[in-house]
């Protein structure tokens, strides 16, 4: 293939966006926020389901707390209805001294009940704080997700502006160049991610490696016009001043 050795040259260009365009799209992938949202969204789940057991806890206790009371309410009605009774005076003294004994027994009731609701109270106390400390666990993390999801949106916004002025400064200079040129540019770029490189120093700057002595001087006597290629790594090698020949 032969190019005009200041075609050539405006492969590097080329070349040089089309770099900047891959360490763009590498730079999208591998943003630090991905890994990040991700051990969040860890973080998050495993939080729910101790939220979910905190609140699991608060509602047995509600529970057992409701059924006491009303077993107190029960023991106050029947108290009230027993007091009622003895406050009349009416009916045979063998009776009045039984409902006397069931008050006696009534109270003790009442104050047995009214102990262990002041436990579950306690216990209810507790796990009401388990909850809260895992609800403000919750937002926490909810907050710094969110600010983690903006900070990587904008850094794909800045990702994506810059990748446009690249794109649109890459569109004329490949229109510009022949096309069986910029053809081969990319199949090479598209295997190996480097499609041209500049010869310096005797050097091959795709693969780095260096040329022998005689692979330079086949060069040298090679025409400008010649798309010269590196027997090594396949790339189109442009030369130059500085290509050491
Ligand atoms: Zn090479």
């Amino acid at each position: 293939m032969k190019a005009d050795p200041k075609v050539q040259r405006r492969l590097l260009d080329l070349q040089a966006i089309d770099t900047t365009l891959a360490q763009l799209a590498h730079r999208r992938r591998t943003l630090p926020e991905r890994a990040e949202l991700e051990a969040l969204a860890r973080e998050l789940s495993a939080l729910e389901d101790e939220r979910v057991r905190a609140q699991v806890a608060v509602d047995d206790l509600d529970r057992d707390i409701a059924r006491i009371e009303k077993d107190v309410d029960q023991v106050r009605a029947r108290k009230s209805k027993d007091e009622a009774r003895l406050a009349s005076g009416s009916g045979p003294a063998r009776e009045l001294e039984a409902i006397q004994h069931e008050l006696v027994s009534l109270n003790r009731r009442q104050s047995d009940l009214e102990d262990a609701e002041l436990e579950l109270m306690e216990q209810r106390e507790t796990a009401q704080g388990v909850l809260d400390g895992v609800e403000s666990r919750i937002a926490a993390a909810r907050e710094r997700r969110a600010a983690t999801e903006q900070r990587r949106d904008e850094t794909l916004a800045e990702i994506a502006k810059e990748e446009d002025f690249k794109r649109s400064a890459r569109q004329p200079l490949a229109g510009d160049l022949p096309s069986d040129l910029v053809g081969l540019y990319d199949k090479i770029r598209e295997d190996t991610g480097l499609g041209a490189a500049l010869l310096t120093g005797g050097r091959c700057g795709g693969c780095r490696l260096e040329l022998s002595g005689a692979d330079l001087a086949r060069i040298r006597k090679t025409d400008p016009e010649d798309v010269v290629r590196c027997e090594d790594c396949r790339r189109i090698m442009v030369r130059t001043n500085e290509s050491g020949l």
